[in-house]
């Protein structure tokens, strides 16, 4: 990929079906053809969805795209992660996306949850500079932080401990993006930050999603998308065009690239990227 192009990737999760596995096929190859620098695939609290990754991880590669597994010790021993990151290393896997994670729900006190930074070193000491490390960023800040600069403080402390690259939670408001990016820079961070993009495609998912995960969704948009919530067409051509206009909004004002939340679906990214002018391969 032309390094002056914008970073574009994909995040997937994985199915547990033939039929997902089948549909997420054709997914890859229709997103696939924007030539994105990964598509990666998500980890399930405490390494529920270790098979499952590792299964994607392999299709992804079987089909010639690079391919970022998502990381993280989730109440794993080091040994387990590390047995993880040796088979991603021998299978020619060169990005991560390392996280924190969250217990599932039942797993509360039973295990210790191990922070980024910590997970980034783990990575760092044992494969060295094997890996592209990408990790978490939140415009919005995480719900759990002390406050807003101990959270950019915390997102200083995994590039210390050697990641490369960002990707945030998504986010409506480019202006909470570019005042994060400011405080990131004030705070001695120069790595690249990556917005996160969640098309809009369900009022009512995307509700109960936002209010776990701490992101935002403003008013003005809230009350557009409820309006549409029973067309769906209606809501998705919508959506399209709001999240084109954020989008466009992001890349003209310096972001680097953009990563998209797919849900595993292609028809609407495929939309935003054309949209946005993301050459497909020829
Ligand atoms: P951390 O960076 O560890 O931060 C968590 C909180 O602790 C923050 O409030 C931070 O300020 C604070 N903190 C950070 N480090 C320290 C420290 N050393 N000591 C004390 N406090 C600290 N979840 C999944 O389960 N699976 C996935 O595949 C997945 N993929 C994601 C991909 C992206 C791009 C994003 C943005 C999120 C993803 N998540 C995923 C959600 C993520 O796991 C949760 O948001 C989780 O609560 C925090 O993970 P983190 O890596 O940001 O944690």
């Amino acid at each position: 990929m032309n390094n002056d192009a914008p970073h574009l990737s994909f995040e997937f999760f994985p199915p547990k079906t033939d039929q997902g596995k089948s549909k997420l096929a054709v997914t890859r190859q229709e997103l696939g053809k924007f030539n994105p620098e990964f598509f990666s695939v998500t980890y399930g609290a405490g390494g529920s969805t270790r098979a499952t990754t590792m299964d994607q991880v392999a299709a992804i590669q079987a089909d010639g795209f690079a391919v970022a597994p998502h990381i993280s010790f989730g109440g794993s021993a080091e040994e387990e992660v590390l047995t993880l990151l040796n088979d991603y290393k021998a299978s020619g896997v060169t990005e991560l996306v390392a996280l924190r994670g969250d217990l599932p729900s039942g797993m509360g006190g039973a295990a210790q949850l191990v922070h980024a930074n910590q997970l980034v070193a783990f990575i760092r000491q044992h494969t060295g500079d094997h890996f592209n490390i990408n990790v978490a960023a939140y415009p919005e800040i995480h719900p759990e932080a002390e406050s807003y600069s101990q959270d950019v403080y915390w997102l200083g402390e995994k590039f210390k401990a050697g990641a490369n690259r960002a990707i945030t939670q998504y986010f409506y408001s480019a202006d909470a993006y570019f005042k994060f990016v400011d405080e990131c820079a004030k705070a001695g961070i120069g790595e690249p930050i990556i917005p996160g993009i969640m098309p809009l495609t369900n009022y009512s998912n995307l509700l109960r999603f936002s209010e776990s995960c701490g992101a935002e969704i403003p008013r003005w948009l809230q009350w557009q998308l409820k309006e549409r919530s029973d067309n769906p067409a209606d809501l998705i051509s919508y959506g399209i065009d709001i999240i084109t206009e954020l989008s466009q909004k992001l890349l003209d004002g310096g972001a680097p690239g953009l990563h998209f939340y797919t849900m595993n679906q292609w028809q609407v990214s495929d939309s935003l990227c054309r949209n946005l002018g993301f050459p497909e391969k020829s």
